[in-house]
């Protein structure tokens, strides 16, 4: 079922959803089950796996010499996608990213996903490489995630790349990338909107959210959205803070703001026990006020460590 279906569906009520890694090359997928059995019992109409592009090493030949190889650490997106969906019986929700991907095997990419009765799709740009400090596009991919939406929209109207398919329309659910605190390369709130507002004008039916920790500025964005014509719904993404590292890891990589009563706290506590104790108890209160707020759903980045996530949600659903 399509997202938007299920937040139809729901008549106001908050759902619960999440997501996860696929695993590192070379492990088996226990592991993605081990991280989603905890989470069961909360029902979640959708689990999002995430995707993400190759990377550059060196490997070492015997003679010595260098040779430049791309790596790919955790590929297997789509087959996680299917065997959750066989397993569980919930939608997953793959990560479609530009970066890494020629829009040929972006197409192949999404003739799986319709093969496998796959309707939702998040569509992103995706990350620098990690030995790159910006992202620098494949060459015949895509630049920004609106390119990647509109190959999607193409093929939900019947056109595919370089052929046109009338009796075979995809039918996509796509979801987009939304920055309550701006998107970092972003010269302001202003621009970053406009962009936004680009890929819901160019079809994305709803907006997943950078985490956040100031349920003011995801309330301001949803605020801005309406304003300015953006009407789908506005998923905020949510992550509990769980070590005292975070505190300078979480803005540096994802350029988010800390308050400061969740900062103080966190400097406040004896252990890494206390921390994480204190990162559940803020992230209940978040989330008790995103529901007041009417949040249709609450959507945890895992990172595949379900244990604070179901610490929440057991206070919360
Ligand atoms: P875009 O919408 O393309 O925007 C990127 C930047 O360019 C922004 O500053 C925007 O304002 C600007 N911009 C947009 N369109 C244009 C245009 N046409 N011309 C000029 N400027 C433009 N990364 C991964 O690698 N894998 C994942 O699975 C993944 N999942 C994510 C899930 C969520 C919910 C979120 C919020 C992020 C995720 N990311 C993931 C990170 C994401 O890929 C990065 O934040 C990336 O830097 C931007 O992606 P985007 O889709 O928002 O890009």
């Amino acid at each position: 079922m399509k997202i938007t279906e299920h937040i139809e569906n729901a008549k106001s009520k908050t759902l619960f959803s999440f997501e996860l890694l696929p695993p590192i090359k070379g492990q088996s997928i226990q592991g993605i089950y081990n991280a989603i059995d905890p989470l069961m019992e909360f029902k979640p109409p959708f689990i999002d796996v995430t995707s993400s592009r190759e990377d550059h090493v060196y490997k070492e030949h015997a003679n010595g010499l260098l040779e430049k190889v791309s790596y790919r650490k955790r590929p297997g997106t789509v087959a996680v996608c299917a065997a959750i969906m066989n397993k569980y019986g919930v939608d997953a929700v793959p990560h479609l990213i530009c970066g890494g991907f020629t829009k040929e095997e972006t197409e192949y990419a999404l003739i799986d996903l319709q093969f496998l009765g796959i309707e939702n799709v998040l569509v992103l740009r995706g990350d620098a490489r990690r030995t790159e400090s910006a992202f620098v596009p494949t060459p015949g991919g895509h630049c920004y995630a609106n390119e990647l939406l509109d190959q999607v929209t193409n093929m939900n109207r019947g056109k595919y790349l370089h052929e046109e398919h009338e009796s075979v329309k995809a039918d996509f659910c796509i979801g987009v990338a939304g920055y309550p605190e701006k998107h970092f390369e972003s010269p302001n709130l202003k621009t970053d909107f406009k962009y936004l507002k680009q890929k819901v004008d160019g079809g994305a039916d709803f907006i997943v959210t950078q985490m956040f920790y100031d349920n003011s500025k995801y309330i301001e964005f949803v605020k801005n959205c309406r304003d300015n014509g953006i009407n789908v719904p506005i998923i905020p993404g949510l992550k509990p803070i769980t070590s005292s590292k975070q505190l300078i890891n979480l803005p540096k990589i994802f350029h988010i703001d800390i308050p400061e009563d969740l900062s103080d706290a966190v400097h406040a506590c004896k252990s890494e026990a206390e921390v994480k104790e204190v990162g559940i108890q803020f992230m209940i209160n978040q989330c008790k006020e995103l529901i007041k707020a009417g949040a249709p759903v609450l959507h945890f980045y895992t990172m595949g460590n379900p244990g604070p996530t179901k610490r929440i949600a057991e206070a919360i659903f």
